[in-house]
């Protein structure tokens, strides 16, 4: 990062014996929950997958969808689940589900926010238009 993080106060309300367990397990890891939180946040806010054909890290948000599959499309492998098999992409599929729950719900990319935003502003007849990009 070529910014200094500005650090702020953050007052949050958790279940208690969560919050003990949590900063237990914080403890003999080392970590601190002001860290994993800030991990989670910025998670939450910038998410990042790692392909699952090339290894690669990339941003969801900025990523392509594919069309056919609405997957995103590893920007440096050109990946996405038509290449994967059906072993690999059910593999997959159950190990976005993991980020997914952390996250509240799918994981939404910014190209699949607009068209969703759009469709929802439009007429019902121009919605199939939609889906052919
Ligand atoms: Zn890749
Ligand atoms: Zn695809």
């Amino acid at each position: 990062m070529d910014t200094v993080a500005m650090k702020t106060k953050l007052t949050l309300s958790v279940d208690r014996n969560l919050l003990k367990e949590a900063k237990s397990r914080a403890a003999k890891r080392h970590l601190t929950l002001s860290g994993l939180i800030d991990e989670f946040l910025a998670f939450f806010t910038r998410p990042q997958l790692y392909c699952f054909k090339c290894g690669g890290i990339y941003d969801v948000e900025t990523s392509k969808v594919c069309p056919k599959c609405e997957w995103s499309i590893c920007p440096r492998c050109q990946t996405c689940k038509c290449q994967l098999g059906e072993e690999a992409s059910k593999v997959a599929f159950h190990m976005r589900k993991v980020y997914e729950n952390l996250v509240g719900g799918r994981l939404m990319l910014e190209g699949e926010i607009n068209r969703i935003a759009r469709a929802a502003q439009l007429p019902p007849k121009t919605k199939t238009d939609e889906g052919i990009l």
